[in-house]
């Protein structure tokens, strides 16, 4: 039997940690069945680097944002103008969202809360998913979201109880699924309530690996899909199945291109 190819949903391959065997890394993740990659960006920086490697390795889809802990409103109304005039070569918006766990003081929250709500509204207006990161602000996200009337959503690597994701599952959003899974208890007690129709998988690359502290891969992607195949108890290639029939709803068959 022929198994489901896999599309690796959120990482950062743009990182300089595999400017020296990142052709390795790809053909690492081919041989396991990863057709796709989406990269996303933390700044302009990465954004243009993923463009390039774009060109360079089809299996790229890039995505472009500005990470949450990045509070300058002109690197993101520049950033923003960047991706209107570069819009069609993204598959996503992203790295944006909210990070309360590394930004406390109140008014720096606020900040982080306008330009996530500009990159929002940035996504709304281009027609793309959001890749969403969420850290110690799992209901602020999900409230801002909602509130903008943002649809295409994917919460990456959400370290909420299910109690907080309950709004977005009714509302549509996936959740992917880290290797890093198969060392929280949190997320496996999450994604035991989180539907499987809801779900995507992810690495995260270089980040939240299974080994902490390791250089994470796409091909450790198998780690996503054994976990979530040991909480929902079935089998990994119905897994696999079904989480690449979410990731074409979610992205639409633009991310074969
Ligand atoms: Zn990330």
């Amino acid at each position: 039997m022929s198994q489901n190819p896999i599309i690796d949903t959120h990482t950062h391959l743009c990182d300089p940690t595999f400017d020296t065997d990142r052709a390795e890394v790809l053909e690492r993740a081919q041989k396991i069945g990863i057709t796709k990659i989406i990269s996303v960006s933390e700044n302009s920086v990465d954004a243009r680097k993923n463009l390039e490697l774009a060109q360079q390795f089809p299996i790229f889809k890039p995505a472009a944002g500005l990470f949450p802990t990045n509070l300058d409103l002109n690197s993101a109304q520049e950033l923003i103008d960047f991706i209107r005039d570069t819009k069609d070569k993204w598959i996503a918006i992203g790295e944006v969202g909210l990070d309360f766990w590394a930004v406390q003081d109140e008014k720096d929250r606020e900040i982080q809360k306008e330009i996530f709500g500009q990159f929002v509204d940035l996504a709304i207006k281009l027609k793309l998913p959001l890749n969403v990161h969420s850290r110690s602000a799992s209901r602020q996200v999900i409230e801002l979201l909602l509130k903008k009337g943002a649809r295409k959503v994917q919460l990456h690597a959400f370290d909420g109880r299910a109690s907080s994701a309950a709004p977005a599952v009714e509302a549509g959003y996936y959740f992917s699924v880290p290797p890093s899974t198969a060392r929280s208890a949190q997320k496996q007690k999450l994604f035991k309530q989180i539907p499987l129709a809801n779900m995507l998988v992810e690495t995260d690359s270089p980040m939240l690996g299974a080994v902490p502290n390791e250089r994470n891969e796409p091909a450790n992607i198998l780690i996503s899909i054994d976990e979530i195949a040991r909480i929902k108890q079935l089998p990994a290639d119905i897994i696999r199945q079904v989480v690449y029939e979410n990731t074409l709803k979610l992205y639409s068959k633009k991310i074969l291109e």
